[in-house]
């Protein structure tokens, strides 16, 4: 396969933060970029060479995309394969149709994951009231999720024992669930991976997550709770996964530490992912970059880290009713990064952006990240 060089133009599907900073970096590299997703002035948009507004099921559009591109990729996975399997009739899709319909389905992800030898929580597919009284009887606590199209928390119920499964079903509002046996963790991380079509892989440590209302909140790399076995353990599943789903592109693992020090694999993203946004600032090579690197076929970028790091985001709930956040407060300390979206209305729970910190230690980071987000509040 030869190389796709700069100068060619790369197709994104969806127009979120993280096709604009995709589009950031590939721009940096000499690309051109052509984002397609059905929303008109979008985050990735504003950034792009071209955007295609239109449904992803939209053939005839997708068809005049893939001819205007070298080769696509995604930033998002709610999208229906036939999507794929249309454009890679005119173009490489990378990731491809494996990848995707693996992760975009939380029982196939799974029952995928197990096929592998690789841990995951305990759970069952359920359809009806009947299905979840049983896997309740089984499982005890735990927590119901749709079984796709869920994100950030969206979707999901933490389930009591005693919870009534048929009122519980009845206000789910789906035909289709996982029923998720609760997993005691110690933490929860993430470990992105990267592979080109050749096979070559690189793998990022360990970065250690908090959630605050199921939306991840805080990121640490190096994790501090994760021990160096777990870590080892954690990359090696991630380059298991890649290999047998034969992944082009980034793939981000998010894990729980179990009690035993165990990593437990909680779900996979096919593309760069929120816990991976301060590779841009604390990696020599970031997350974006090598997503454009494994896409095009060129040498991946190493992963090594040069400073301990913390990120936080920044939602919508932090924006005042009139006015902005108070930018000058947070950015006084000249350790702080900031990235915005460019996205105008700041809705509650909505990722507007996030701030990165460097620091001599993960704490001393933390530290500074957490103060310039408070100091957001400021009047
Ligand atoms: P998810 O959307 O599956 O990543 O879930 C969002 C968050 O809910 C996770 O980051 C965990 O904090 C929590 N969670 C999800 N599934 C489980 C589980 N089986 N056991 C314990 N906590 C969970």
């Amino acid at each position: 396969m030869s190389a796709i060089l700069p100068g060619a133009t790369l197709g994104m599907l969806g127009s979120g933060q993280l096709g604009r900073m995709f589009a950031i970096e590939a721009r940096r590299l000499g690309y051109r970029v052509h984002v397609f997703s059905p929303d008109s002035d979008t985050p990735a948009g504003e950034v792009a060479n071209a955007s295609w507004i239109a449904e992803y099921d939209d053939e005839d559009s997708l068809k005049e995309f893939a001819n205007t591109v070298d080769v696509v990729s995604l930033e998002f996975e709610n999208i229906d394969v036939q999507a794929l399997h249309v454009l890679e009739q005119y173009v490489p899709v990378r990731p491809g149709p494996l990848t995707l319909h693996t992760a975009q389905h939380r029982a196939r992800e799974k029952t995928a994951l197990r096929n592998m030898g690789l841990a995951t929580a305990p759970f069952h597919l359920v359809h009806s009231a009947d299905e979840l009284s049983r896997a309740q009887q089984e499982l005890g606590e735990g927590i119901l999720k749709t079984a796709a199209w869920g994100y950030d928390g969206k979707g999901q119920q933490r389930l009591s024992p005693q919870a009534d499964a048929k009122s519980v079903w009845q206000n789910f509002g789906t035909d289709e669930a996982v029923f998720e046996g609760l997993v005691k963790f110690r933490c929860e991380f993430s470990v992105i991976g990267v592979r080109t079509e050749a096979g070559d892989m690189q793998l990022y440590g360990a970065v250690e997550n908090a959630h605050a209302n199921h939306i991840l909140d805080v990121s640490l790399a190096p994790a501090p709770s994760v021990p160096e076995s777990a870590v080892q353990r954690a990359q090696e599943m991630t380059r298991v996964v890649m290999e047998k789903l034969d992944t082009v592109g980034v793939l981000c693992i998010e894990f729980f530490l179990d009690e035993h020090d165990e990593p437990i694999i909680n779900e996979i993203a096919p593309r760069p992912h929120n816990s991976g946004h301060l590779t841009i600032d604390a990696h020599y090579v970031c997350q974006f970059e090598q997503q454009v690197r494994a896409i095009c076929g060129l040498p991946l970028g190493t992963t090594q880290q040069r400073q301990p790091a913390a990120m936080v985001n920044l939602l919508g709930d932090l924006w005042p009713v009139h006015g902005q956040p108070n930018w000058v407060a947070a950015l006084s300390n000249p350790l702080v990064k900031l990235h915005l979206y460019g996205k105008q209305d700041a809705r509650p729970g909505r990722k507007m952006g996030h701030l990165t910190a460097l620091g001599d230690s993960v704490a001393a980071a933390e530290t500074t990240a957490q103060s310039a987000r408070q100091s957001l509040l400021e009047r």
